[in-house]
């Protein structure tokens, strides 16, 4: 879709921390991080909303191997998932959490903010971490 800044990173048209990618799906870090190793995974293919996506259970599946990547390569403790659709191209925000479970808030948290080296860094724990 034209002007859809998500197309553009499929594309090569815009730059990315790239995490993920095989024929169908992309994952990259946020540029907003609200924790460190944000990671957005979309599909390749534009679709408005994360319940429009085809094969559903196939973007799950990536989802879950990202879960796993960044807590083995980031040592989070566990992955906070959610969606939005502010941007209209249909994407999952997989957050990794540091602290435990039970004492975590709901309340959004502050962005933080890398420079281009560690966000460099960060894409390339996770890249490892499959
Ligand atoms: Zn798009």
């Amino acid at each position: 879709m034209e002007d859809c800044i998500f197309c553009k990173i499929v594309k090569g048209e815009l730059p990315s921390h790239k995490v993920y990618e095989d024929n169908k799906f992309m994952a990259f870090l946020d540029i907003y991080p609200k924790s460190k190793g944000h990671t957005l995974i979309i599909p390749k293919k534009h679709f408005r909303w994360v319940h429009d996506v085809e094969p559903f259970g196939e973007y799950w599946q990536v989802a879950r191997k990202i879960a796993r990547a960044q807590e083995k390569g980031l040592s989070a403790k566990w992955t906070q998932y959610f969606t939005h659709g502010l941007i209209p191209h249909a994407h999952i925000h997989m957050k990794p959490r540091y602290e435990d479970v039970q004492g975590a808030s709901m309340l959004p948290d502050e962005h933080l903010s890398f420079s281009k080296e560690e966000f460099e860094v960060i894409a390339a724990k996770i890249r490892k971490a499959f």
